[in-house]
């Protein structure tokens, strides 16, 4: 009998070990090993500072980089309070927005899986001259690599949005790894911009629904959209501008990528089309009428209040 445990207790890691090492994101691990998965992948190292924790339990976001132990914020400092967000906050189910309303001729370009060097900057030229505003969904780390390129599409006045850290289907994540993906990447963004965003695009469109509550309670809304370019598929740019211009409705939310160049070259054609049409170009957030961001100016003052010890002053009345 106990020969045959210590038999199970050999066996075990070398099957975790197996499956960690041919593991895709598309792939679905056996549901008894991904538990142990999560724990030894996604352990965090750094102990949550007294701010964020006094930040998160009022419901204060962005609360805690103000310690930073008196120098220039890390990583995790960002991290850890939007971590902790989740355990704090009620859970609120993330909304799903595939298009926007249709009372506007208006169509919002989104770009995922940037930042390129080679593309965004040719991306961005292409928006600025034509006076286009766009939302991009970028990777935590390609942005962590290239953080002056989110600087440059913030610039632009483009949505910054979040699309995982390493781009790995949702499907096949347990909670924590979903948290982990989204919370480093929004501090890759945050650290960059100095803004926390709240729209979330994940990998391929897929999450189980389950995965909806856990995005909600860190403050994100989901953000699919109503018509693919197919421009990861495609061979011409007239074709990707073709597809995109054809299928366009009021309220349509377009999936493009900035990593392909032939992207780059159909974009003028996209933009003349679509204007040929009578549609107007906007970022998601325009179109959804919201911020792409979380406010955090109010958040600031009430750290500031915080730490004096002091209650929060009480707003004043209206006459
Ligand atoms: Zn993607």
């Amino acid at each position: 009998m106990a020969r045959g445990w210590t038999l199970i207790g050999w066996l075990l890691p070398a099957t975790l070990l197996t499956v960690k090492a041919v593991e895709t994101p598309r792939a679905e691990v056996p549901r008894g090993t991904r538990q142990v998965l999560r724990r030894d992948a996604f352990r965090s190292s750094v102990a949550p500072t007294s701010w964020a924790q006094h930040g998160v339990l009022s419901g204060i976001q962005g609360a805690g980089l103000e310690m930073a132990n008196g120098g220039e914020p890390s990583l995790a400092d960002f991290v850890e309070p939007c971590a902790m967000a989740a355990e704090a906050v009620p859970s609120r189910e993330a909304r799903e927005v595939f298009s926007g309303g249709t009372g506007r001729r208006q169509v919002a370009l989104t770009f995922d899986d940037g930042p390129s060097r080679e593309n965004t900057p040719r991306i961005l030229d292409v928006l600025a001259k034509h006076d286009v505003r766009v939302t991009f969904f970028v990777l935590g780390d390609r942005g962590e690599r290239m953080p002056d390129l989110l600087e440059a599409l913030d610039a632009g006045g483009h949505d910054v949005g979040n699309h995982s850290w390493s781009h790995p289907s949702f499907r096949s994540l347990w909670r924590s790894q979903i948290q982990d993906e989204v919370c480093r990447t929004n501090a890759v963004i945050e650290r960059a911009i100095g803004k926390t965003p709240v729209l979330m695009r994940p990998p391929y469109g897929r999450f189980a629904p389950s995965a909806l509550s856990l995005l909600g309670g860190l403050g994100f809304d989901v953000v699919l959209w109503s018509v693919d370019s197919l421009d990861w598929d495609a061979q011409t740019p007239e074709v990707i501008a073709q597809t995109v211009v054809s299928r366009a409705r009021p309220g349509s939310i377009v999936l493009l990528h900035d990593r392909r160049s032939v992207t780059v070259h159909a974009l003028p054609k996209i933009i003349e089309g679509l204007r040929a049409r009578g549609f107007e170009i906007v970022p998601v957030s325009e179109m959804l009428g919201q911020s792409a961001y979380r406010e955090i100016e109010r958040a600031a003052s009430t750290v500031t209040t915080l730490a004096s010890g002091l209650p929060p002053a009480l707003p004043e009345s209206e006459p």
